[in-house]
């Protein structure tokens, strides 16, 4: 395997995108969300502050266009700031999925970010990519390569 392909492959496997969403924001809970996502390891390797337009918002959750809820998450996304990061640790999809909790927060366990700061099912405070090549696409909407350190 070449060096550039492992390097590639390395950055694939232990990365994952994250946004911390428009109710967190105005909530002010983005530096405690910020210190959960450190003190589970995760190194952050972008990040920036952001406001979606709603053309964008629909563009980054074009895969729920169909969905009754569509609508609503769109409005919700573009509502106002969310920060936007890529994060590094070992196994970083499924383990930051399972540090974010369930959608739906009444159904997320204790210490996880959503059990802590979302207060709906569609104001839950963070997103997390659902797969490798997701984290990768998401990344790749907010930060140039530039920017991913
Ligand atoms: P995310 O992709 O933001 O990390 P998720 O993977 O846990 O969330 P998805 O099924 O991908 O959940 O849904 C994307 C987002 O759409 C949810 O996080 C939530 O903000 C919103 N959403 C999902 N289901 C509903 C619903 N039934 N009613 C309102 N909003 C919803
Ligand atoms: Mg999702």
């Amino acid at each position: 395997m070449s060096l550039i392909f492992a390097a590639k492959l390395y950055n694939m496997t232990n990365r994952t995108f994250t946004m911390i969403k428009p109710d967190a924001t105005e909530k002010g809970n983005t530096g405690g969300i910020l210190q959960m996502i450190n003190k589970a390891g995760f190194r952050i390797v972008a990040m920036k502050m952001t406001h979606l337009s709603k053309e964008k918002a629909g563009e980054f959750y074009a895969v729920h266009k169909e969905r009754p809820f569509y609508g609503e998450l769109v409005e919700f996304m573009s509502r106002g700031p969310i920060t936007a990061a890529i994060l590094e640790k070992e196994n970083a999809v499924e383990d930051f999925r399972k540090l974010i909790g369930a959608t739906n927060p009444a159904n997320a366990e204790e210490g996880t970010i959503r059990k802590a700061y979302a207060t709906s099912i569609g104001e839950n405070a963070v997103h997390g990519s659902d797969s490798n090549e997701n984290a990768a696409i998401e990344g790749d909407f907010f930060f140039s390569k530039l920017e991913q350190f």
